[in-house]
């Protein structure tokens, strides 16, 4: 049966190759992929697989070395600042460190008050943008009026990530790629993060690209699965397919790394 489901992003071909000569590495090479509008999307490989190259690439921080990328049917052109900005409100990440991502010398109400005035909110009444922020807030379960005068870096790092998904739940994007979103912070806060994300994926229905090295949460969260090995995706399916199912020595190694996936995540029951 045909795939019914739009397609929001698309790549063909996508490679990325940094350095020169006898220093060149492929990172990314050539990759093929289409993400589904609402769909949940894991890309899972070891470290160094090129998944932060590819995500970097998605998001137009970096250039690609050759192929395309297109999205809702059109080829990406994001080749003024005007088109980029624009192509930003489509899509969005969080990455692993919180803290990387931050001009961390803004304080957090200047930070959402930022996603507001990027989503045509400025002309609105000021009392009106609070009782925006207080709602992103009080969603990541974070208390507006106990922020509004700090800093990012004040924060723990599970806040901060908590901040990154209320940034998101006011930015409204189609897409949103979180790149390891959990892997630097305490055990306790990741369901937390993690529960937090679907939900707003939930809400809003958009597109969850979710970069992990974690197999056993990529067959818990996702609806379709990218395995990437030195820059290349050397399996992609449903996630029932390719990780109850494998092909490649690979993924069965991705898999076996993880020996408490049939712990942690009951198989028999999700
Ligand atoms: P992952 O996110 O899967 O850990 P990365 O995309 O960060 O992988 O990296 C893929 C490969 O590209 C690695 O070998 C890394 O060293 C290399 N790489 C990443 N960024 C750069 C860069 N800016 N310049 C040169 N090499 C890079
Ligand atoms: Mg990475």
């Amino acid at each position: 049966m045909a795939d019914e489901r739009k397609i929001c992003l698309k790549g063909s071909g996508l490679t990325k190759v940094y350095g020169f000569g006898r220093n060149q590495m492929r990172a990314v090479d050539h990759v093929d992929f289409e993400f589904h509008e609402s769909e949940i999307i894991s890309i899972v490989g070891e470290s160094g697989s090129g998944k932060t190259t590819l995500a970097k690439m998605l998001l137009g921080l970096i250039s690609s070395t050759s192929g395309d990328i297109y999205f809702e049917g059109q080829k990406r052109d994001i080749r003024s600042q005007k088109k980029k900005q624009e192509y930003w409100k489509n899509i969005q990440a969080i990455f692993q460190d919180p803290f990387s991502s931050y001009n961390t010398f803004n304080k957090i109400d200047a930070v959402l008050l930022d996603c507001i005035h990027m989503r045509g909110g400025k002309k609105l009444p000021h009392e009106k943008k609070l009782e925006l922020m207080s709602e992103a807030c009080s969603f990541v379960n974070l208390k507006f009026a106990e922020l509004t005068n700090k800093y990012p870096f004040e924060l723990s790092g599970g806040q901060m990530q908590r901040l990154m998904i209320a940034r998101i739940f006011l930015l409204k994007p189609k897409i949103l790629i979180a790149d390891e979103p959990t892997s630097m912070i305490d055990a306790c806060s990741r369901a937390t993060i993690l529960d937090m994300l679907l939900a707003l994926r939930k809400e809003t229905g958009m597109t969850l690209i979710f970069i992990t090295h974690d197999i056993g949460l990529a067959y818990f969260v996702s609806d379709s699965v990218y395995i990437m090995e030195q820059g290349k995706f050397v399996e992609k399916g449903s996630a029932d397919h390719v990780i109850l199912h494998p092909q490649e020595a690979y993924t069965r190694r991705l898999i076996n790394d993880v020996p408490k996936i049939h712990e942690e995540w009951d198989l028999s029951t999700v």
